[in-house]
């Protein structure tokens, strides 16, 4: 996530719970599946070099699925904050009584992109797939009757008072729920763990030939086919710009939560004390478009809750993302605490792999915005394109996918700094991507494959898992801070 701009607002602290003196919860660490050696991982922390790291094995990767890193060019000291992660598990059914065992094998991709330090980045990598699992496990038996609908527990009184829910719709409503778990964990391991900073988080789910993308942040997905003529995007950024109207409506029903300093209305330009009684351009909760207003002298002493548009938006001067895990501590200028306003809460977009052959140029792209912020979509579907064609049989043709669009947007060096091939100021941020093939998600992953099972759910502190119950609530929807 860009933080950049930080720097010049004063005053941005993380509330006192967060001691020097507790454990962390992760170390730091490259992704797992990179199998790099201390050396690579040394040298990766080099922001003047900015080595592009891809794993050691690449048939060890699921599918040969292609992935690439460089750290930023310096934002933050030692580490690079984004992280990843790869799953390749399944769900196993016993049937006692015909004595047989199903399993359902799936896949996860995860991006977590860190800000103001590694540790939600690092704990969410190593953790949210178990929560993932869990929740997969309850519904199983749905899930393994992929075509059938589920329908509602019939009340003969009454009937069912919604239409049969689909198991897709199921799935959905485990990955919004393991995305809640996600940050409650961290909410409640700050207390005996050390866990820095927030991150934003998207994950792509294959599962029973469809593909599920939550996206909690400004991490992207898109999918390229039909010989890289279609681009689909699969998630939306979410950003203080386009999370405004949820945020302007929790500013509108708890307006405490903005404090004295902020103001909930978004205005075309800076307000000046000649403008009180003038009529000037604003957008409330409920708008879309823009309408006039006559301002007060209440509007010019309060600084907009949302300022800037683009990568350059904030949210009370602070935070450039809505969504994602931790930040639970993170304070703006003047000290009005922010997680109120942030949510866990992924997008979950769904597609139905099973309508359509796909071909060994079809690939999901996700990246963090690292990436996006120097690249276009359409900018990534022609380097990919343009890879692809220069040797389509390569099996390490996905890595070198990800690895173009990762030199584009970092570029080389020379006189004038990091610059991009049209000489622009290349990104700056910390650049994760993964190119994963979609002729494949109904291939078994080869043997000897990289990522990681997570059949051991004590890899969370038993002492804190399952969570207990749900984060309070008030009943304006904000949590209660601790
Ligand atoms: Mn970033």
């Amino acid at each position: 996530m860009a933080m950049e701009g930080l720097e010049s607002i004063p005053h941005i602290t993380e509330r006192g719970k967060q001691s020097e003196k507790l454990p962390v919860r992760y170390e730091y660490a490259r992704p797992m599946f990179l199998e790099i050696s201390q050396e690579d991982e040394d040298t990766s922390k080099d922001h003047g070099q900015r080595i592009i790291l891809s794993p050691r094995d690449i048939s060890r990767m699921p599918w040969h699925a292609g992935y690439a890193e460089t750290i930023n060019s310096g934002k933050s000291l030692y580490s690079n904050e984004d992280q990843a992660s790869i799953q390749v598990t399944h769900l196993t059914l016993n049937d006692s009584e015909k004595d047989t065992t199903t399993t359902i094998p799936y896949i996860m991709f995860g991006i977590f992109d860190g800000h103001a330090g590694t540790g939600a980045a690092l704990t969410a990598a190593n953790t949210l797939h178990v929560h993932i699992k869990e929740k997969l496990n309850s519904i199983k038996h749905f899930v393994a009757r992929e075509k059938a609908n589920v329908v509602t527990e019939d009340d003969p009184g009454l009937g069912c008072i919604t239409e049969p829910i689909p198991t897709e719709s199921l799935v959905m409503g485990t990955l919004e729920e393991a995305f809640a778990e996600m940050d409650d964990q961290i909410r409640r391991e700050r207390e005996t763990y050390r866990i820095k900073g927030g991150c934003t988080a998207i994950v792509a789910l294959f599962l029973q030939g469809k593909l599920y993308i939550s996206n909690a942040g400004d991490c992207r997905a898109i999918t390229l086919t039909d010989d890289f003529e279609k681009l689909t995007e699969l998630s939306m950024d979410f950003t203080p710009e386009t999370d405004r109207k949820r945020l302007q409506t929790l500013a509108y029903l708890q307006p405490q939560l903005l404090g004295k300093y902020f103001g909930r209305i978004e205005y075309q330009r800076r307000l000046r004390k000649k403008d009180i009684g003038q009529r000037v351009l604003y957008r409330d909760r409920h708008m879309s478009g823009w309408s006039y207003r006559s301002v007060s002298e209440d509007d010019i002493n309060r600084v907009p809750m949302i300022i800037g548009h683009g990568k350059r938006a904030r949210l009370m001067a602070t935070i450039g993302t809505t969504r994602g895990f931790g930040d639970h501590d993170l304070e703006a200028p003047g000290g009005q605490w922010i997680k109120p306003f942030l949510t866990p809460i992924p997008e979950v977009r769904i597609a139905d792999l099973y309508s359509q052959e796909y071909k060994e140029g079809d690939v999901l792209v996700i990246a963090s915005d690292g990436l996006w912020e120097r690249i276009t979509n359409t900018e990534a579907q022609e380097i990919v394109r343009e890879t692809f064609n220069s040797n389509p049989l390569d099996e390490k043709i996905y890595t070198q996918m990800a690895r173009d669009l990762v030199l584009a947007a970092r570029g080389t060096f020379g006189k004038k700094g990091w610059r991009t091939k049209k000489d622009q100021i290349a990104s700056g941020d910390d650049i994760t991507v993964f190119v994963i093939p979609l002729c494949c998600h109904q291939t078994p992953v080869q043997p000897g494959c990289l990522g990681e099972t997570c059949d051991d759910l004590l890899e969370v502190n038993p002492a804190t898992y399952p969570p207990s119950g749900n984060p309070e609530l008030t009943d304006g929807g904000a949590p209660v801070r601790n």
